[in-house]
């Protein structure tokens, strides 16, 4: 059997199993989603949304790239964003990182990575920002862990300075912003972050006549 070919007998056995489990499962979800979550999170192999909140299809749209990152400029994250609190009308908007995030590490050293450089700049941009304390913790892995904790909370503020989640919140008291970190090493969520609907920032971000 072809490596890829478990992937799809797999598959088979899980359908099946759902079906024999509920057997309105896939009727059901075939006609609406309607998930309280977004997530955004590390697309790290090891870091999978349903699997580790043990959630099942239809409960949490998700959102995935390098190191979770929430950039302004990303037409991507954006439209997913927008879709999710507007149409979706989500909940709660969770920004989730892992300890040992390769991207973070990467950022931190002066590798060359290509067309990687880029994206991870927007980190780098987040470590120039807290350096004095990064560079206060003399372990390396801890420094590392407190840049995936930093790079979290930048993100849950950088989704609050959107216009669509300003708008959300003024017409919907909705949704609520979480960071959290994920551990690879004991399977725990760590929250380190939150911001209720409405919560007030800088007010240079802040955009009238919304
Ligand atoms: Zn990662």
């Amino acid at each position: 059997m072809k490596q890829y070919e478990r992937l799809l007998l797999e598959n088979k056995a899980w359908a099946a199993e759902a079906v024999e489990e509920d057997k309105d499962f896939f009727n059901r979800l075939a006609k609406i989603q309607k998930p309280d979550f977004l997530w955004i999170g590390c697309s790290d192999s090891r870091v999978p949304a349903n699997e580790i909140t043990n959630t099942q299809p239809g409960e949490i749209f998700v959102h995935r790239n390098i190191a979770n990152m929430v950039v302004h400029t990303d037409l991507n994250l954006l439209s997913v964003l927008e879709y999710a609190v507007v149409h979706l009308k989500v909940k709660h908007v969770i920004v989730c990182g892992h300890y040992g995030c390769g991207g973070v590490k990467a950022a931190m050293t002066n590798h060359n990575f290509g067309i990687i450089n880029k994206w991870l700049r927007n980190i780098k941009d987040v470590y120039r920002i807290h350096r004095d304390e990064i560079d206060a913790i003399g372990d390396d892995e801890k420094k590392t862990d407190r840049l995936v904790e930093l790079n979290v909370i930048e993100g849950v503020m950088n989704l609050a300075k959107t216009s669509i989640i300003q708008k959300a919140w003024k017409y919907n008291q909705a949704p609520h912003l979480h960071g959290w970190v994920y551990g690879l090493k004991d399977g725990l969520i760590n929250p380190v972050f939150e911001m209720p609907a409405n919560t007030r920032i800088d007010d240079i971000y802040e955009y009238d006549d919304l």
